[in-house]
């Protein structure tokens, strides 16, 4: 076919220079050694890689102050592909590519009126959707979901929670809050409270806190205890934990309150979630218990399991978990699309 000589549109040389290379990922540039990965599970961080996202964490939350956002990430699409409800992972996924520059095509309310409605299997709709973008944040509710979503997909994927499994983005953005809020995380004692059978935010928090020298306290009704894998971890690494049923129990040593909400989606039999779900409330009264330098955290969303008449005590730091969790997912996105 003749065609005429058309001028071009971009000096794509300039435009290399100043927004990085298509495929810069791909070509596996390893300045952070996170560049190209899929985050899936919180075992793939060690303290350096931990050390080097919370710094830059701490560049995202001063760049936002100051200047709201920036174009690092200008040109590159993010798809949030959620099959599980969500506010804070999918919001804060969404905010922190918009606020480095990049878009977003949120698959978050609408699962039910894609292509997965009519059947399709996840590793079709994961490389439909890869054509269209350079990372893809994924929840669904089962275990080793991200896993197989990764192995059918060539661009990063990230695990935003699969099932009872892991939710390492969210533990990465506690760790990091517990290190803000408390100076420290070494010598901390940590007590968990609620529902850690089904809870993937504490089977994450805890492996992750296996690189640290810090004691554990599981508070769970019997038939939500901690799963033995994760306990025999623990114990493998020498750290110094308990498991009781009462929260008063730990209280009084607590640097750490991680309270969890009781996972009804997961339970077959809700006269069983019944029993349990009130077990723990956590209270200005039972606070005053509590060390004066402590914080209390949980990833939220809370159905009663800390009254609201605790928000206006300094040592309920949930809300700025939250915020956390903003800075965490702009350093990930930044450093798996290699902006290291
Ligand atoms: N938002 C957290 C999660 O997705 C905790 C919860 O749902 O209770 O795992």
């Amino acid at each position: 076919m003749e065609t005429t000589k058309l001028q071009p549109l971009f000096n794509l040389q300039e435009l290399e220079t100043k927004f990085g290379r298509n495929g810069d990922v791909a070509n596996g540039h390893k300045a952070n050694g996170l560049t190209g990965w899929d985050i899936l599970s919180v075992e793939q961080f060690d303290r350096d890689k931990l050390g080097y996202i919370f710094g830059r964490a701490e560049e995202m939350r001063e760049m936002v102050n100051r200047v709201h956002g920036v174009d690092l990430l200008k040109g590159r699409v993010l798809t949030c592909l959620f099959y599980e409800p969500s506010t804070r992972t999918s919001a804060s996924f969404i905010a922190a590519m918009e606020r480095l520059g990049g878009s977003v095509i949120p698959i978050t309310q609408g699962v039910q009126f894609s292509s997965v409605s009519k059947g399709e299997t996840l590793a079709d709709t994961i490389r439909t959707l890869e054509q269209y973008s350079d990372v893809i944040v994924l929840r669904h509710p089962e275990i080793g979901s991200a896993r197989v979503a990764a192995e059918a997909a060539g661009i990063p994927v990230i695990n935003a929670g699969d099932g009872p499994g892991e939710h390492p983005t969210q533990a990465l953005l506690d760790l990091f809050t517990i290190q803000e809020e408390m100076g420290r995380i070494d010598g901390l004692k940590i007590a968990m409270v609620g529902d850690l059978r089904f809870g993937r935010t504490v089977h994450s928090l805890t492996k992750l806190l296996l690189h640290f020298d810090v004691s554990l306290r599981f508070v769970s009704p019997e038939i939500l205890r901690m799963p033995l894998k994760i306990m025999n971890e623990v114990r493998d690494k020498g750290l110094n934990v308990r498991e009781t049923h009462d929260v008063a129990d730990v209280i009084e040593n607590a640097d750490v309150l991680y309270v969890t909400r009781v996972q009804k989606e997961r339970f077959s039999d809700l006269a069983q979630y019944d029993e349990v779900k009130d077990n723990y409330i956590i209270t200005p009264e039972l606070l005053e218990r509590a060390k004066q330098k402590m914080i209390v955290l949980h990833p939220l969303p809370r159905v009663g399991e800390i009254s609201p008449a605790v928000d206006s005590d300094p040592r309920a730091a949930y809300f700025r978990q939250v915020q956390n969790g903003m800075y965490i997912r702009m350093a990930l996105l930044a450093a798996v699309l290699g902006k290291a």
